[in-house]
């Protein structure tokens, strides 16, 4: 019936779904640039990660930090579309609908399988006021659910954003991370459930690893050294 009164469109493509199309045609779905990251433990958003971590300090010992995305997004495919509806559109179905693909995918996965605790990488706080959500936290509580982990709110994460830090769009990587530095804290008092042992740190998009990696960091304060710390988005910018 809801179709009488406003057609569903494909979230890509623009196409009128028919009746058992959610969000995203057959053919856009059969074509989505799948990353399978989450059936290798090496790949190139882990690689990235693990090489900050590496640099940040070569002298405690870390366990290897797991990366997987949905899709890849080079700025031309419309699949960028996806990761931009819950941010910008507040399209909350769409948003909800493929970060549960995502979960069902990690589900999956030998390597995320045993993932305990989900959080997501918080907004400052006046952003948070003025878009009146956080779009990480939105798929961090669906991969949760389908992980069957325990979710950590935003208002129950340890982590803070201590400042805002603009648009990083149009940075290299050596910016964005001069540019989060010192962008994330932990808040006071701030703890995470004593026996978390392999943790999730959401975001939607993974471009450079920069914001993801200071959240991590932030994190393993609160850790013991044998905690792992994994990370996972919608899309992976495919530089
Ligand atoms: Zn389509």
């Amino acid at each position: 019936m809801k179709d009488l009164f406003l057609p569903r469109l494909c979230i890509v493509c623009g196409r009128q779904l028919i009746l058992q199309e959610e969000h995203i045609c057959t053919e856009c779905l059969a074509d989505l640039p799948r990353t399978r990251f989450h059936r290798q433990r090496c790949n190139l958003m882990s690689d990235s990660l693990n090489e900050r971590i590496m640099q940040e300090n070569s002298e405690s010992f870390e366990p290897y930090a797991y990366a997987h995305a949905l899709f890849f997004y080079n700025g031309e495919n419309g699949y960028g579309r996806i990761s931009q509806a819950l941010k910008y559109r507040r399209d909350f179905s769409a948003g909800r609908h493929f970060a549960r693909m995502l979960g069902e995918e990690l589900a999956g996965s030998e390597l995320f399988r045993d993932v305990d605790t989900v959080l997501a990488v918080p907004l400052h706080r006046l952003r948070r006021l003025r878009r009146g959500y956080n779009q990480a936290e939105i798929i961090a509580e669906e991969v949760a659910k389908a992980l069957g982990a325990r979710f950590i709110c935003d208002r129950l994460s340890p982590l803070r954003r201590a400042r805002r830090t603009g648009t990083q769009t149009r940075l290299g990587s050596g910016q964005r991370a001069a540019n989060v530095r010192g962008a994330f804290g932990l808040k006071k008092g701030a703890t995470l459930p004593g026996n978390a042992s392999h943790i999730l740190l959401i975001d939607d998009v993974f471009t450079t690893g920069a914001t993801l990696s200071a959240c991590r960091k932030e994190l393993r304060r609160l850790l013991p050294g044998g905690t792992r710390i994994s990370v996972a988005t919608l899309a992976f910018v495919d530089n």
